[in-house]
């Protein structure tokens, strides 16, 4: 949930509380909800190198682009398992913040108390944990 005021600002601060389950990266949010299989695109090379900081391959030259194309790929799995079981994603990991699934309860006295009940019982069920509130804020 973003409130942005005025447009001149290129950086702004954002906060998220989710209710549910936590995770340091998405490949955990992956083995906890059991996804398989990998991107049916082109994922560049098999060397190994800083995907993030190059833009190309410094053996071969390929374009550097398997992280993004497999998180792109591995966040749309999520999005919609998560979706199968009535839960969001939150995707936090690129502010320093890990991956959470449940429920945006950002403005909290705005929701019902229900959807958290509920939200609570699919995090049983599903991940065999209780869930929690997770909360932060960060730059933009
Ligand atoms: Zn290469």
């Amino acid at each position: 949930m973003r409130i942005r005021t005025g447009f001149v600002s290129n950086s702004s601060t954002s906060s998220f509380c989710v209710f549910g389950i936590g995770f340091n990266e998405l490949n955990e949010a992956r083995d906890a909800l059991k996804i398989s299989g990998k991107p049916t695109k082109k994922m560049g090379c098999k060397h190994t190198f800083d995907r993030i900081t190059n833009k190309q391959c410094p053996e071969c030259g390929e374009p550097a682009y398997f992280i993004q194309d497999y998180h792109n790929w591995l966040e749309g799995k999520l999005d919609e398992a998560c979706d199968d079981f009535g839960l969001k994603l939150f995707n936090k990991c690129y502010y320093g913040y890990g991956v959470y699934i449940g429920l945006d309860v950002n403005g909290i006295g705005q929701k019902l108390i229900d959807d958290m009940i509920t939200t609570n019982k699919t995090i049983r069920e599903v991940f065999d944990r209780e869930a929690a509130i997770f909360e932060g804020s960060y730059n933009d």
